[in-house]
């Protein structure tokens, strides 16, 4: 997609190379039109020679005021050179051959008396001809014009090179229209591994393109829009592609750099042009690449150069708002940085759903692994659970990427099978890439995000009164290192002071279990210090928590944050037991680590090897110190698969509200 600009380039070059040769072959044969094969004679000349009986024939074509004599010789005659052809061979006085002549009379009676009768005593064949014969008139006009037409044909080419790749519109006109056109996907869910989730996630838009009416039928609103967030290679483009190839829709892809590519304004009706399309064509997927390049937060560029940005984004905006769910139009938009985005585009209506899509975790690597390697010979010893083990930070294209590097090494060693040193070292390859320094991420980081989160975890399984550990990863998110998810058991309303501790505690459980498993101190816990610290403001100064302020509203969520309604001494004052709360949630958590130091290690070390933790598995390591028996889930699991996966779910959740 991007290399577009490269591609017109090169086409240009083409035809102003093609016009070139054109040109040149059109200036030889003119120019040899000139050239003297043809001897020109004085018409005493030729009267003599005719006399001389050296002639074999000749015509006669009348032309504005004499009479033009063309004609042959009987035998060749040799002939110096003139001026015209010598320049080249200064000096040298060459000679050359010529047959024919050409020569004008002038148009009186007594010449051609004269010619006729010579011409009919030495039995030369004599001749007429109309007037400019010889196509004279038509290949004047043609050599005049051909350069014009070379141009106009150059330009309508190049035109159309600009305008449409869709083949269908072209010409100048084509310029605002859209560039994508419409592929039939073939990926299924199962090529997509790993992403057990996010396929879950788009279950729901592929049973709506699948069947648009029965989902309007019953009045239910369909998204408008999926944006698809994730770091680069971790497989949006081919989620995208898996939606459209499981629903058998339309898969138009434009990349946003394609909207703000070349005139001002172009985007804009390429926007529309491309909505038109899909629509004509429903259901349909229309997927935008890199919608970042367009999506950029608008008003926010210096003297006002993104005109061309800003309409085109605006276009956008307008014309997800114009389609109903009746359409069958589906936008699925793919970005890594989704904070950078418009908050225009993220509101109801428009990209109104959010897949996060993540680093793979160890299994996640393995299932790609596998789905890679289906169609190479890999050979019976290699272990790719091993591979996907020694592979954190890989995402599905280095994985592929691998697997790719491994089969050329295999092959240029002529062996019939992938082996293990090539899958080593294709991977240090690719770890070793230029831009791949951070992929592999050290061990020692590892471990202190395992026991950072594992901090989390257990502080949270012990304070569970309001909270349940949900998940717990060492995979990357954004920029944290890993997380660990709490929800609450029910829905709250209210925060408790006993809550509100105990969320606390769980938020300093991360920093603390680092302090007591490794001495050294890293700042990959500010985040949790940044909430953890606006948590314990707002117990104070909103919330009433403190006993020493009371119960006196000191902030008002609303104020400006500037304006303060306390005095100095109060301000002291609440910082002095933000501090005092703080430490109090330090001191509860480091005794909880502290008193499960073994169920905190287990949680650790099977992080280190899984990497993602469900609810289930941690508190089964909470509990016994081990893992739950492994129920079998491939992590590439078809639509079917996933579908049902997704109403297991649903269906428990109904149980869960029922017996509340
Ligand atoms: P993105 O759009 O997120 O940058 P792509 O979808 O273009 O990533 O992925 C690039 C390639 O990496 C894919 O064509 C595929 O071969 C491989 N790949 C990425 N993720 C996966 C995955 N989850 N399962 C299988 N292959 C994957
Ligand atoms: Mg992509
Ligand atoms: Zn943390």
């Amino acid at each position: 997609m991007r290399n577009n600009n490269k591609g017109l380039f090169k086409n240009s070059l083409f035809y102003i190379v093609c016009f070139l040769i054109v040109l040149g072959v059109t200036f030889f044969v003119t120019s040899k039109n000139g050239q003297p094969q043809t001897q020109d004679l004085q018409s005493s000349q030729f009267v003599q020679e005719l006399k001389d009986n050296k002639i074999k024939s000749f015509s006669i074509q009348p032309e504005d005021g004499v009479y033009t004599v063309t004609g042959e010789y009987r035998k060749a005659q040799s002939v110096k050179s003139d001026s015209n052809s010598s320049i080249l061979f200064t000096g040298a006085k060459s000679e050359t051959k010529v047959s024919s002549f050409k020569t004008k009379v002038l148009k009186n009676n007594s010449t051609i008396n004269e010619i006729t009768e010579y011409a009919k005593k030495n039995g030369v064949k004599m001749g007429a001809k109309g007037a400019d014969t010889d196509g004279g008139f038509w290949s004047n006009l043609i050599f005049s014009l051909l350069p014009m037409l070379i141009i106009i044909v150059f330009f309508f080419i190049m035109m159309n090179q600009m305008g449409g790749k869709n083949g269908s519109k072209g010409g100048i006109m084509g310029v605002g229209k859209s560039k994508a056109k419409p592929t039939k996907s073939d990926v299924r869910f199962s090529d997509v591994a790993g992403e057990e989730e996010e396929k879950q996630e788009l279950v729901e838009v592929v049973e709506f393109l699948k069947d648009p009416k029965k989902f309007t039928k019953l009045g239910a609103k369909i998204p408008h829009g999926v944006l698809l967030e994730g770091p680069p290679g971790t497989g949006k483009t081919l989620l995208a592609k898996a939606v459209s190839g499981e629903a058998g829709v339309p898969f138009y892809s434009i990349s946003g750099s394609d909207f703000v590519e070349m005139f001002v304004g172009v985007g804009a009706s390429r926007v529309r042009d491309l909505f038109e399309q899909a629509k004509k064509d429903s259901p349909a997927i229309i997927f935008i690449d890199e919608i970042d390049a367009v999506g950029r937060k608008r008003g926010n560029g210096m003297g006002g150069g993104h005109d061309e940005r800003e309409q085109t984004l605006n276009q956008l905006l307008v014309e997800m708002d114009g389609f109903s769910g009746n359409d069958g139009v589906i936008v699925i938009a793919a970005t890594n940085r989704a904070d950078v985005l418009d908050p225009a585009l993220t509101r109801p209506g428009r990209f109104d759903r959010k897949v996060l899509v993540s680093y793979p975790d160890v299994k996640g690597r393995e299932a790609i692994l596998k789905v890679h390697a289906k169609n190479k010979p890999i050979a019976d010893n290699v272990d790719l659970h091993a591979i996907a083990q020694q592979t954190p930070g890989f995402v599905g294209a280095d994985l592929a990427n691998l697997l790719n590097e491994a089969a050329l090494l295999a092959a240029r060693r002529n062996k019939s099978e992938i082996g293990p040193a090539e899958l080593d070292e294709a991977e240090d390859r690719v770890i070793a890439g230029p831009a791949k320094k951070d992929k592999a991420v050290s061990k020692r980081e590892r471990n202190i995000v395992a026991n950072h989160e594992a901090g989390h975890a257990i502080v949270g399984l012990v304070l569970n009164d309001a909270r349940v550990v949900h998940k717990v990863t060492i995979v990357p998110r954004g920029r944290a290192g890993g997380y660990a998810i709490m929800l609450p058991k029910e829905d709250q309303y209210f925060l408790s002071k006993k809550n509100a501790m105990e969320q606390l505690a769980g938020l300093m459980g991360g920093r603390t279990a680092e302090e007591i498993v490794f001495d050294s101190l890293d700042s990959g816990a500010s985040n949790d210090f940044e909430q953890a610290t606006n948590l314990a403001r707002s117990m104070v100064t909103q919330y009433g928590m403190s006993e020493k302020l009371g119960t006196v509203q000191l902030v008002n969520p609303s104020d400006d944050p500037y304006a303060r309604r306390y005095s100095e001494k109060t301000a002291a004052i609440i910082d002095e037991e933000i501090k005092r709360i703080i430490d109090e949630a330090h001191g509860q958590a480091h005794d909880i680590i502290a008193q499960h130091r073994e169920q905190h290690k287990a949680i650790a070390d099977a992080l280190l090897e899984y990497e993602t933790l469900d609810e289930k598995q941690i508190l089964s390591l909470y509990r016994t110190g081990k893992m739950p028996e492994e129920e079998e889930t491939n992590e590439d699991s078809s639509f079917e698969e996933s579908k049902e996966k997704l109403e297991q779910k649903e269906n428990q959740h109904q149980e869960n509200n029922d017996e509340d």
